[in-house]
């Protein structure tokens, strides 16, 4: 687990331009040049060409080496995802981070409290997107002409204004799945739901 205060990233090491995926934060803002796409509760979905044009735009024509999901604790949209709560519209954006709650309850409900278990959902959100990045046919085209091209999961807390690693960070397809069993606790889950986990 990688802790950095917010500011540090600058020291990162990482490309000068790279693309973050983010939900509702004005540190991004700080960090070098970033190429940014954010949605409510940082949500990559194969049908959102909005997403897919920034990402494209991003890896093939100014060449960036790292992508970078970046969600925050106390996301709102996880939130009320968790909470089941009824938002309207947004409900129907907010469907897969329900499905996400769904297939991890067990090890959701085994930790103390909601507040644990929405930080939780929040990390699996971050994960199940990062992944979804991996799987879209612009960054497997990219890992398939031998581009260099790292993807990455974080998450910070506003609290204490610390970023953290969630652990995945993909250079290709193989790392992609592993990185992503690994960090998401995949033999947490039932077999049956590991087999049919969400990835709409
Ligand atoms: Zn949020």
């Amino acid at each position: 687990m990688l802790g950095v205060k917010a500011p540090a990233v600058r020291n990162f090491g990482v490309s000068q331009r790279q693309t973050l995926v983010s939900c509702g934060v004005d540190h991004v803002n700080k960090l070098p040049e970033p190429f940014v796409h954010r949605n409510v509760a940082n949500l990559v979905l194969h049908n959102d060409f909005s997403c897919l044009s920034v990402l494209q735009y991003a890896i093939e024509v100014l060449g960036i080496e790292h992508v970078i999901v970046c969600g925050h604790y106390g996301c709102g949209g996880v939130t009320a995802a968790w909470e089941q709560r009824s938002l309207g519209l947004v409900d129907n954006w907010l469907q897969p981070i329900r499905d996400i709650a769904h297939l991890y309850r067990e090890p959701l409900f085994r930790l103390p409290g909601d507040e644990q278990r929405i930080d939780r959902l929040c990390e699996l959100n971050v994960l199940f997107q990062a992944r979804r990045v991996c799987r879209t046919t612009i960054v497997q085209q990219a890992w398939d002409s031998g581009k260099s091209l790292t993807v990455h999961a974080w998450v910070y807390r506003l609290g204490d204004g610390l970023l953290r690693d969630l652990g995945f960070c993909a250079s290709d397809g193989e790392s992609a799945e592993g990185d992503f069993a690994r960090a998401a606790g995949v033999g947490t889950i039932g077999d049956e739901d590991a087999r049919h986990s969400p990835t709409a």
